[in-house]
Parts: C-alpha cells; sequence; structure tokens
C-alpha cells in the first residue's frame, strides 16, 4: 500500500474488546473512505474479527491495512486465541488478559515509529499514547465510544463526590450539574469511582490523559443528546468530534452487517433467519447482554421463566458462565420447548447483532445499556428493556429512561461485573415479565415506538453529506490536513 506524501497517515489503535474494537474499526473504515490512508494495529486473533471488511474495503480501492503484533498467549499461559477481554472465562483469564494488553506497548510503540503516522486515534485505555504522539510530533485524538451523558456524569460524580454524603447505598441522590434532574443511588455507581485500586488508576490517568490529547473523537451524535455534547466541551475545554453512529454508517451493506467483529460466517440462509422470517413485523425480542457478560445459573432461568411469562416471541443470545450439569440439562429443555412452541430461539455465545436488530420482526430488545447496542438500537428504530450491569451502563439506562424516554427499565439495581454477580444482585422472573409486556404490548408502548422510529430517523440524516455528523468527520479530516500541511511548511522553512 503506497501512500501519497500530501495523503494522511493515520494509525488506529483499538482496546482489544469487541466494544472498543467494533466502533474504532467503523470508524478507521470511515477515514479511508475519505481519503485517508488508515493503518489499524491489532494481534493476530482480533485482526480475524474484521479482516473480511478490512480486505473488501482494500479491494475497492481504499488505502486500509491491519498490521498485527504477536500476543504474548504462551508467555502467560493462556488459551490459544484468548487475545480479546471477550475471551475471558474466569477473573484469572482476564486478569491475564488484561496484562497482555499492557505488556504490548513496547511493540506498539515500535511500530508508531516505523510507520511516521501524522495522527494517532487510540483507545481511552492507552493514556501513554499521548506521550507517544508527544515523541513524534503529531495529534492524539482520544477514542471513547460511550455517550457524552456518561461522560458528563462521571466528571461531576468524581469532582462533586455526592454518594459520599448519603445514608446508605440505596439513598437517591440527585447527578450535581446536568441540565436535567438524574437520580442514582451509590449501588449504581463505578466500583472505581468509589474505591481506589489497579483500575482505578489507570481510569483516572485516562481521564488525565484525555485532556492533554489533541481532541476527543465520540461515537455519538448531535441529534441524540447536543445539550450533553455541548456540556461535554464546555466542562472538559478539548475539542471533540461526534461521528456517530458509525457502526451505522461503515457498514450499510447486508455482508458486513453478517460478518461485522466475528471470525465466523454466519449464513445468510441459517436456521435463525428462517425462523425470524416466519414472524411478523415487530413482533419478536432481541436478548442480548453484549460481548463480556456470562451469566449466573439462577439468573439464566429467571429469564428464561419471564420470557416464557410474558408470552413474547423471544430470539436470546446466550451466554453459559459454567457448565454445570443442571444448567446443561435446564437450557436443553428450555430450548426444545421453545422449539416446539415456536416462541423463542436461542443463539449460544455469539448472534450477527447488526443483522438481528435490522430485521423487520425485530420490535424490541433487552440490552445491558452497553453504548454500542445502544446506538445500534437507536439507528434500527429499536425501542429498548434497559438492564445495565457495570461500567458506565447506569448512566445509560438514565439516559434511555428519563432523557430520551425510548426504553423500559427491568429494575437492576447494583452495579457489578459478571464476575462478582451473585444472586443478590439478580432481577426475577415477574420483573422481566411486566418489562417485557411494557414494551411489546403495542398498545402500552406506542409513544416510546414513536420517539424510537424519530430518533432513527435522525440517526440516518445526520451521517448523510450535509449532516451533523458527516460534517463534524469532514471539518476534523480537514483540520488534519491542515496540522500536516503547516508541518511541512514548517521543515520547508527551516531547511531554508
Ligand atoms: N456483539 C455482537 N454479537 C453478540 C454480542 C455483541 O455483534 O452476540 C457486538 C455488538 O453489536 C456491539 C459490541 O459487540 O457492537 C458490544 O458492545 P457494547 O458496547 O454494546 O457492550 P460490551 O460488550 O462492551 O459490554
Amino acid at each position: 500500500m503506497k501512500t501519497e506524501s500530501h495523503q494522511l497517515n493515520v494509525i488506529f489503535l483499538p482496546y482489544l474488546s469487541p466494544g472498543h474494537l467494533n466502533p474504532m474499526v467503523d470508524t478507521a473504515r470511515l477515514f479511508a473512505r475519505y481519503g485517508v490512508s488508515v493503518t489499524i494495529i491489532t494481534t493476530h486473533a482480533n485482526a480475524l474479527t474484521f479482516q473480511n471488511a478490512i480486505d473488501s474495503d482494500f479491494n475497492s480501492g481504499y488505502h486500509i491495512r491491519t498490521q498485527v503484533v504477536p500476543f504474548p498467549t504462551a508467555q502467560l499461559g493462556l488459551p490459544d486465541g484468548a487475545e480479546n477481554l471477550k475471551d475471558g472465562t474466569s477473573p484469572d483469564i482476564i486478569g491475564k488478559i488484561f496484562y497482555g494488553v499492557s505488556m504490548l506497548q513496547g511493540p506498539f510503540e515500535l511500530l508508531f515509529q516505523d510507520l511516521q503516522p501524522d495522527c494517532l486515534v487510540t483507545d481511552l485505555l492507552y493514556p501513554w499514547t499521548v506521550e507517544s504522539a508527544a515523541k513524534l510530533g503529531i495529534p492524539r485524538l482520544y477514542f471513547y465510544s460511550a455517550s457524552h451523558f456518561a461522560s458528563c456524569a462521571t466528571h461531576f460524580i468524581t469532582k462533586h463526590k455526592p454518594h459520599e454524603r448519603l445514608v446508605s447505598a440505596t439513598q437517591k441522590f440527585s447527578i450535581p450539574g446536568l441540565p436535567h434532574n438524574i437520580e442514582m443511588t451509590n449501588l449504581q455507581l463505578e466500583q472505581w469511582v468509589k474505591t481506589k485500586d489497579e483500575f482505578s488508576d489507570l481510569m483516572n490517568e485516562a481521564y488525565e490523559s484525555q485532556i492533554r490529547s489533541y481532541g476527543t473523537l465520540c461515537n455519538s451524535f448531535h441529534e441524540l443528546e447536543g445539550d450533553y455534547e455541548l456540556l461535554y466541551k464546555s466542562t472538559k475545554g478539548i475539542k471533540c468530534w461526534s461521528v456517530g453512529p458509525v457502526s451505522a454508517w461503515a457498514n450499510k451493506g447486508g455482508e458486513e452487517k453478517v460478518t461485522r467483529g466475528h471470525k465466523e460466517d454466519f449464513a445468510q440462509d441459517s436456521e435463525w433467519l428462517h425462523w425470524l422470517n416466519s414472524k411478523q413485523n415487530e413482533s419478536v425480542l432481541y436478548v442480548s447482554f453484549g460481548s463480556l457478560t456470562r451469566l449466573p445459573h439462577a439468573q439464566i432461568v429467571e429469564i428464561a421463566h419471564g420470557l416464557e411469562i410474558s408470552g413474547c416471541n423471544f430470539i436470546w443470545v446466550a451466554r453459559k458462565k459454567d457448565e454445570n450439569h443442571n444448567g446443561h440439562i435446564f437450557f436443553q429443555e428450555f430450548e426444545e420447548k421453545m422449539k416446539r412452541s415456536k416462541k423463542g430461539y436461542i443463539i449460544w455465545n455469539w448472534a450477527p447483532q447488526l443483522l438481528i436488530l435490522n430485521h423487520p420482526a425485530i420490535g424490541g430488545i433487552v440490552t445491558h445499556c452497553g453504548w454500542n447496542s445502544i446506538l445500534e438500537s437507536v439507528s434500527a428504530g429499536v425501542p429498548m428493556i434497559t438492564w445495565p450491569m457495570f461500567a458506565e451502563q447506569f448512566y445509560n439506562e438514565k439516559l434511555l429512561v428519563d432523557v430520551l424516554k425510548i426504553g423500559v427499565p427491568v429494575g437492576a439495581k447494583e452495579n457489578k461485573f459478571w464476575t462478582s454477580l451473585g444472586e443478590d444482585a439478580m432481577v426475577g422472573r415477574e420483573e422481566i415479565a411486566k418489562a417485557v409486556v411494557e414494551l411489546m404490548g403495542k398498545e402500552e408502548s406506542t409513544e416510546i415506538r414513536r420517539r424510537a422510529r424519530e430518533l432513527a430517523g435522525a440517526s440516518k440524516k445526520t451521517i448523510e453529506e450535509g449532516g451533523s455528523s458527516y460534517n463534524s468527520l469532514m471539518q476534523l479530516l480537514d483540520e488534519l490536513k491542515s496540522l500536516k500541511e503547516s508541518k511541512a511548511a514548517d521543515k520547508t522553512n527551516t531547511k531554508i
């Protein structure tokens, strides 16, 4: 791949988890589509999950390629191919993968030196890249696929610490500094905000590196949360470009939706697709807890009963936490029963989410409120049952339910990563069934559906020529080109 001397040369460095990797690869592909020479740096197993899309872009004439570095799997005693947080089946494996990523700093930096880019676009979890960019004399863009709403909420909570003045973990407090009255409890806050440990150090470094970066590249769009976009810019005092929803912008074709983010091809004529095709429009609920979460068996049983009690059609992506014998038998029987009644379909481990969300039979999603799943649902006009689990997902729930009013809360109470989920944080079958009936019952959800459709329309316009995300990306690329040109002019003047 030969880069013309005037062409912008940009490196993208995604973190190794689907919620970070997918939106960054989408954004990298958009840069290439608008004339940038792009290199995505990652590891071998991660590259396999998106290489089809890169090859197809390259064959269409775009300057885009992947550069891989080896992941220290053998050195850490990890199973072959375990190079992504989604491969973590236990706290021990997750810890090793996390550590393995930190070992890649040296090889990554060597590649930056070799490739001499004009700009680095790096994930928030690589705060050290601010220094790498400074050494190369180029801008670093901080990439974070999260809502402006969550960023503002985190900012004001860490600044004012309202949760430290409460009498109990379940007492409600209002988040200071926001344009809406948003109430939370201490239990719903991320652990790193409340305790000091290795992870809180990393998050603090990440936020500190953000304000030393050239600017933020954000996967959101003005029409969705404009108030919070402005608040984010004014509180952080840095430049910010909202260029989302990148999933809908980069993956317009059916084939791209099928293969996005996974190495196995989901045949277009698979059984689940026939099942979906047999259902009426907007009659099926899609149930997914994202790429990382593995639920305890007792919670899986509650979900199964809750869905059955609701009487609604559903398609559920299930990932088991463990293979205990009772769990296996329960699921086998449940799956067979659902097949007989044609009420439900279970997809194991991984689903082509973009394809499913955009299928006309889908009328709602149960989501863990990961930001990518939210944007993908918004783009497809699909309203949500909100079931936040960890990280900033409880803030995202507030945005969906209290501000945008396109979500029905299931009643999750505690912020916990799946590795520490116990029976105390479980949601019961009655609560699940109640939320499903409220969202999927056509009369109860008329307004929610109208608003979801309206936002889907706005999400399509924003990425068309003249739309706000489109303009934002074009302005950013122009600015980066001007920076490159003035740097070249400075060099020429120095020589003279
Ligand atoms: N995803 C998918 N199939 C699955 C599970 C997840 O395609 O079975 C994709 C989903 O479309 C999204 C990403 O993985 O792009 C998950 O990111 P999100 O922010 O929603 O949640 P996380 O996995 O980071 O908790």
